[in-house]
Formats: C-alpha cells, sequence, structure tokens
C-alpha cells in the first residue's frame, strides 16, 4: 500500500501540470483502491461553488461542466465540515444529491475528503463503489495523504494560473525582510540542481541563450565522460572486460549523437522552450518508448537515458549561474537561494536576493547581509512568474513590488539615494573608536567568511574579526579542500587582517549550511550532525583545519580558534586536545626552522541552551565565550531559523532569549572570562542596545552594520539604557522598545533604527 502510495505521490508532484497530476491522482487511486470511480472537484470560492475537475468513473463529458454550489450535495457536506465523511450508501443520506449528467446513479458507497492546505478549503476527493460498503480505515488514511499531496499542488498551480492569468500583482508582495536597503533592477530566476521528474515545462522568451546553455552542457557532460573515460583505462581496468567502461562509451556515443542532441535543440526552438524543459520532453519520450517493449536490454537502455538528462540538468542548471549576463544589474530569484550561490553571481550585478524558503537567519539570509544586498526570504510566490519582470525590492521592510509604474520606481530611487546618504555619513565616522557618550568603549569588529572587500586603512580601524565562518571557503569547493590548500584561504584572510585579531571558527556545517560533497539526510537537521559533533566524529577534518589554521598565523600571531554548536564539556575538552596536538606538532616544524609558534586564545561558542547550565564546567577549558545569538534564538525557543512558515515565531527579542543573554553575561563576570557576542542581534540598533545594557562590550557583525552600530553607539549614554532596562526588567518588551524608541528621536538618530 505505502509503494502504491508513494508512486501516486510522485506521478502528482512530477506532473507538468495541475490538470495532469489530477488526471493521474484519480486513475491511479481509483486502482490502487479497487474503487470503481475517484473524483476531484475544486472550489471556485468567488462563485461559492465546487467544480467536477477530474474523473475517472464519471462521464468524461461533466468533467469541467458540473458545478455543485457550496453546501449542496455529499460534496458540499464534506467541504462545509471540513471533514472526512465515509458511506456505505450515499443515496440515503439526506445530503445527497443526484447529478444525472455525471452518470453517478450506480454508485453506492462514497468516502469524501476534504484538500485543503492551510486551513482553506481548495476542494474535495472522492471515491466511490458499486457496492454498498464502508471504506476501511487504511483507505481513508490513504485518501488523506493523497489529499494533503494534492492541496500543496493545487495551491501552488492556482496562485500560478493568477498571476499568469492577470500577470499583474495587486499590491506589493510580502516576504521576510531578510537584508537591509532597497533596490529596483529587473528579476532573473535561478533554477536549481534538477530532478528530470520534477522538471517543469517553462517557456523562454530568449530562445538563442537557451540553445547556447544547451549547447555549453552537452560539451561539458562529454568532457566529463572523457575525462572519466581515461581515469578508468589508466587506472588499469582492461577496456574490453570493464562493464562500466563500456556504459560510458554508450553514454559518450548517445552525447555525440548529433539526432539526440538537434532534437532537444529542436523542442527549444520550435516550441519557444527553456533548456532543461526541452530535455524533459525529449528523454522521458525516449525512456517511454524504450520502457513499453523490447528485450531487458533495449528497457535497460532507458535508466541509461535517464542518467544522461540526469547529468545534462545538472550542467544547465549550474552554468545559469555563469550565464547571467556580466553588464545587467539583476535580483536572484529561487526556490531556495544557498550561500554558495551567492558567492558565485558576481558582486557587481548583484543588486538584490528573493528566495521563497529560508528565513531571517538562514545563511543565505546572512550572507546577502555580509556582502550588503537587500533581501526577502519567505515569499510565497512562483518564481517563474517573476523571469524578467522589473521589481523593487525592500528588504528593509520585506516587501516586492511587480512591474512597478515610473513614479513608484522614481520614489524608490529617491529613498535608496536617502540612505545612501545615511550610511556615507556613519561611514564618514567608520575610522573613530565607538565610544558611548557616557564614556564606555565597545568594541565592534567584523563577521567574514571571504576576504571581504575592504578598504585597507578601514580594516585597520576595526576592533577585530569576531567570527571568520571557515565553511564559506568550504562551501564553494567542489571537494574537501586540503590542508595546503586550506592554509592558502586562511592564510590570505589572517595576512590581509593582520594587524587585528581573528577569531576562526572551525568547521560548522550540517543544518542549513550541506557542502555540494559532503551531503548527508538527516529527518531534523537542526538538531542532527552539526558542526562540532561532525568534525569530532571525522578528527581528520578537524585537525587538518587547526593545523592549516596555525601554519597560516606562524608569522602573523593574530589567530584565536573557537568551535560551534557546543552542548557538552566533554565536546569542549576534545576538541581542546586536539587542537594541542595540532599545535605541538606544528610547534615541532616551526622550532626546526628556528621560529617560535603562539598558542591561539581558545573559545567555545554558546548557542545551545545547555552551555547556560554548564558554562562553570567550560570556563576553565577555554579562555573566551562567544554567543551566537541566531543558533541561541533557534534551540530556545525551538523554532527552526531557515523555516518561513514559523518566522513570526522566531525573535531574539523574546523575554526568555533575552533573559537567557542577560544570565550569560552575569554568569561571565561571575566566573571572569571574556564573552563576546556574534550573533545578528548585536548588528541591530536596539539589539546592540539591549546587550550594551547587559553588559557586553564586544561584538562582531556584518559589514554592512559595523557603520551604522557604530554611529549609534558613539551617541548613547549606555547608562539610561541600562536604567531603562533594569527598569522594564525584560518584563515588557515592547514597552521596553518604544522607549527605546523615543530615545532614538530625541537623538534624531530614528532613521538609523527604520532604515
Ligand atoms: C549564530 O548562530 O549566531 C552564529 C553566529 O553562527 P551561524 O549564524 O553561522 O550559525
Ligand atoms: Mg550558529
Amino acid at each position: 500500500m505505502l509503494t502504491l502510495l508513494r508512486k501516486i505521490i510522485e506521478g502528482v508532484m512530477g506532473a507538468p501540470s495541475l490538470g495532469e497530476a489530477m488526471r493521474c491522482l484519480v486513475t491511479k487511486t481509483k486502482e490502487s483502491l479497487r474503487a470503481d470511480c475517484c473524483s476531484v472537484y475544486l472550489a471556485e470560492p468567488e462563485e461559492r461553488r465546487f467544480r467536477l475537475a477530474a474523473s475517472d468513473g464519471l462521464s468524461p463529458d461533466a468533467v469541467g461542466r458540473t458545478v455543485l454550489p457550496f453546501g449542496d450535495g455529499l460534496v458540499g457536506f464534506v467541504g462545509s465540515r471540513q471533514e472526512l465523511v465515509n458511506l456505505a450508501d450515499a443515496t440515503v443520506h439526506p445530503c445527497f444529491k443526484y447529478l444525472p449528467e455525471t452518470g453517478e446513479d450506480c454508485y453506492r458507497s462514497f468516502l469524501g475528503v476534504p484538500i485543503a492546505d492551510q486551513g482553506r478549503l481548495l476542494g474535495v476527493l472522492v471515491i466511490q463503489r458499486r457496492q454498498s460498503r464502508r471504506f476501511d480505515e487504511s483507505d481513508e488514511s490513504f485518501m488523506v495523504t493523497l489529499a494533503a499531496q494534492l492541496a500543496s499542488k493545487v495551491a501552488h498551480a492556482q496562485m500560478l494560473n493568477r498571476i499568469r492569468e492577470e500577470h499583474t500583482f495587486s499590491g506589493p508582495i510580502r516576504g521576510i525582510p531578510a537584508s537591509r536597503g532597497r533596490c529596483v533592477a529587473r528579476a532573473c530566476v535561478w533554477y536549481p540542481q534538477l530532478d528530470l521528474d520534477h522538471v517543469a515545462i517553462s517557456p523562454t522568451e530568449d530562445v538563442p541563450t537557451q540553445v547556447e546553455l544547451f549547447r555549453q552542457a552537452v560539451f561539458q557532460v562529454q568532457l566529463d565522460l572523457d575525462t572519466l573515460m581515461l581515469r578508468i583505462s589508466q587506472s588499469g581496468v582492461k577496456k574490453e572486460s570493464s562493464e562500466i567502461f563500456e556504459i560510458f562509451e554508450i553514454y559518450s556515443m548517445m552525447i555525440n549523437d548529433s539526432s539526440f542532441t538537434g532534437k532537444i535543440e529542436s523542442v527549444i526552438r520550435e516550441r519557444g522552450l527553456m533548456a532543461v524543459s526541452a530535455v524533459k520532453i525529449v528523454c522521458t519520450e525516449l525512456m517511454e518508448s524504450l520502457t513499453t517493449g523490447g528485450s531487458s536490454y533495449i528497457r535497460e537502455r532507458s535508466v541509461d537515458i535517464r542518467d544522461i538528462a540526469q547529468r545534462l540538468l545538472s550542467k544547465l542548471s549550474h552554468n545559469q549561474a555563469k550565464a547571467f549576463d556580466p553588464d545587467s544589474p539583476m535580483i536572484l530569484v529561487a526556490e531556495e537561494v544557498s550561500a554558495s550561490l551567492l558567492v558565485e553571481i558576481p558582486s557587481k550585478i548583484l543588486k538584490g536576493v528573493i528566495s521563497v524558503k529560508g528565513s531571517v537567519n538562514s545563511h543565505a539570509a546572512i550572507m546577502a547581509r555580509s556582502l550588503s544586498i537587500p533581501a526577502v526570504m519567505g515569499v510565497e510566490i512562483p518564481v517563474d512568474a517573476l523571469d524578467g519582470r522589473t521589481l523593487v525590492l525592500d528588504g528593509t521592510r520585506g516587501e516586492i513590488i511587480v512591474d512597478p509604474n515610473q513614479a513608484v520606481q522614481e520614489e524608490y530611487r529617491e529613498v535608496i539615494s536617502r540612505s545612501r546618504h545615511m550610511q556615507e555619513l556613519a561611514e564618514k565616522e567608520f575610522c573613530q573608536p565607538a565610544v558611548s557618550s557616557d564614556g564606555q568603549r565597545i568594541l565592534v569588529g567584523l563577521n567574514a567568511g571571504l576576504n571581504v572587500g575592504m578598504k585597507d586603512e578601514e580594516k585597520c580601524h576595526l576592533d577585530g574579526v569576531g567570527l571568520y565562518r571557515s565553511e564559506i571557503p568550504f562551501l564553494l569547493q567542489n571537494s574537501f579542500p586540503t590542508e595546503q590548500e586550506q592554509q592558502g584561504f586562511y592564510s590570505e584572510f589572517l595576512t590581509a587582517f593582520r594587524n587585528i585579531p581573528v577569531c576562526m571558527r572551525t568547521l560548522d556545517v550540517g543544518g542549513d549550511k550541506q557542502l555540494p560533497y559532503f551531503r548527508y539526510q538527516e529527518s531534523n537537521p537542526a538538531l542532527g550532525w552539526r558542526g562540532i559533533r561532525m568534525t569530532l566524529d571525522n578528527q581528520s577534518i578537524l585537525l587538518s583545519q587547526y593545523k592549516s589554521m596555525l601554519r597560516a598565523a606562524e608569522d602573523l600571531n593574530n589567530l584565536n580558534i573557537m568551535i560551534p554548536m557546543v552542548t557538552a564539556v566533554d565536546e569542549v575538552r576534545r576538541a581542546r586536545e586536539l587542537l594541542e596536538t595540532a599545535f605541538q606538532e606544528v610547534s615541532e616544524e616551526a622550532r626546526a626552522a628556528g621560529r617560535e609558534l603562539v598558542m591561539p586564545k581558545f573559545g567555545a561558542m554558546i548557542e545551545v541552551p545547555s552551555m547556560l547550565f554548564i558554562m562553570e564546567d567550560v570556563a576553565p577549558l577555554v579562555d573566551f565565550f562567544s554567543i551566537g545569538t541566531n543558533d541561541l534564538t533557534q534551540y530556545i525557543l525551538a523554532v527552526d531559523r531557515s523555516n518561513s512558515r514559523v518566522s513570526q515565531l522566531y525573535s531574539p527579542y523574546h523575554p526568555a532569549v533575552l533573559r537567557a543573554l542577560r544570565e550569560i553575561a552575569r554568569k561571565s563576570r561571575e566566573l571572569d572570562r571574556k564573552v563576546e557576542v556574534c550573533g545578528e542581534l548585536c548588528g541591530e540598533v536596539f539589539g546592540m542596545m539591549l546587550l550594551a545594557a547587559f553588559g557586553y562590550r564586544v561584538f562582531s557583525m556584518n559589514l554592512s552594520s559595523i557603520a551604522r552600530i557604530r554611529y549609534v553607539a558613539r551617541r548613547i549614554d549606555i547608562g539610561r539604557v541600562t536604567e531603562m532596562t533594569d527598569r522594564n526588567d525584560l518584563k515588557d518588551i515592547p514597552a521596553l522598545m518604544q522607549e527605546f524608541t523615543g530615545y532614538m528621536d530625541e537623538l534624531g538618530l530614528q532613521r538609523f533604527v527604520a532604515d
């Protein structure tokens, strides 16, 4: 049963259109449940009625024509109750209504299940049998599962249709403000690594580019295959006896066969389709023709075609990033924007980012902030409807305007120029230390993963690099970097910031940061094999990081090291021991060369709530603590930081998070351990004020926040901010925010909060 269900779901989700998805669903469901009829009725809310949208069992003429007002008949009954209805004999039910044109008089039993998405009724899924007998419980759960799958397909298709039909968006589209700033530019849609079954059939307005992209993909697949075959033959495998070699030879013949590639090209040209869609059409047809007949050998060839198709799709999706016009500014739009994609696109053309998935603290959002690019995440939108259209993107408010008229564009350009002015104002003071009006020194450092384009004269005025995310350079490789390669990029970074301390964090992968060459599936990745958990299980990775960092810092002595995602004392102990081992080894090398190595300061991140309760046990093992407020918020509130559905629940201003932060500051003082904050909260004006009130004085943030935070920090009276915070005692956060807002008005700094 489970296999049948999975097959139907795969068919539904992979269908190129809603019509096909429903047709596939009714036929396969009828078959699987041995029913005599299966139908889908879709709601038309404005007309307050259901329309028979697909059926296997009712008269084909009725499909698309028959309508039932809401509340009418058994379908209406299921809809109004939004509950499953299972009847042995439908004809005796008081709500039964006979519709002669459907020819349903022969059916007795009835099982109807509502199709609903996020509380919105979209339709009703029905199965019927001639026999008068209730459907059993397994049929019920089968139908409920199918209805849930169909719901997401219907919701998505409806939105797509509405947008395509209307070709207009009424008013701004809202999402989650993820990176401040605004821009006006053309949307450019990115399609991720594609799965043949899930490729949509999408038209293109730029046939020549699609043909060119396809040719490049063919060339690259050919190259890959040639390299593979060369490697196989060099590895000593005998050509004639090697089955693997044969397989690749067949692949190579196929990709070199101009009738195959020519057919795909002509589908692109004649039907005006995206290259990925043409690959899907041609390869699916070929596979179908092979699976319906012939010997098992021939049928096997359909597997080869799927593999070739998948290789082409993978190249096609990768080539998109390189195909972005280097002279046209654009807003990147994608189902899921990843951090690595952002760095692949030249920063000079990347003006903004829109992602359907993700939230304010997913790593793509953090990356966008560190690149100072406005971003909106969690936007419920069919991305392909935006391709090529002009957008206003407001990352501060989390809004997108599609096809803005001239006046709106002008308005936004004016706002953009005003906030540029404000930023310039703040940047003029960039090199001055942040000392509050009551004389408190605040250290403001940088969070980075790449050697961001900062001017040298600015770098030396930074108070440090508080967080170097070592996973970022790892994300940009095709395989695990060697020690030498790592030493190369650590050394480049440490040298670029040679006059200030740099805190390098060991690899923090897992969760929403998966290395493309080291993927693993977990049902609950945020609580899974992340950060120090993974590297302690793969000690060679941790050791090689330590050694490369130590070697890179040899002549510079500006390195500190910290470990992410710490949950237990033992993790800190083991990570420290490994650092000592690495230190000994690299020290000996250095001594042999007549140099003395300095042991870097070693810190543990506080990101998991358990740390709050074991700080006293961890303190003797570390020189400092660093708080990752992004994860700390996620784990205290049990809210996935990347999940847009629960993003309204994710707030570092939640009293529980703030009280934890206050307590960590108190404990650090008691334990006499340095503590700094490197999560996103300290890059927000009110966040910084709260943290300062708790006693924190060392912050590290994205480049785009530094000037603003310094500017504000130099003007506030921390004594007064502390007094407001203490009086409130974190009991009424909105009231405290109100008070902070009043204080900003008084200082003339309101724009620095709002913008
Ligand atoms: C954090 O969790 O706050 C943090 C700084 O680490 P990351 O965002 O890289 O997980
Ligand atoms: Mg973290």
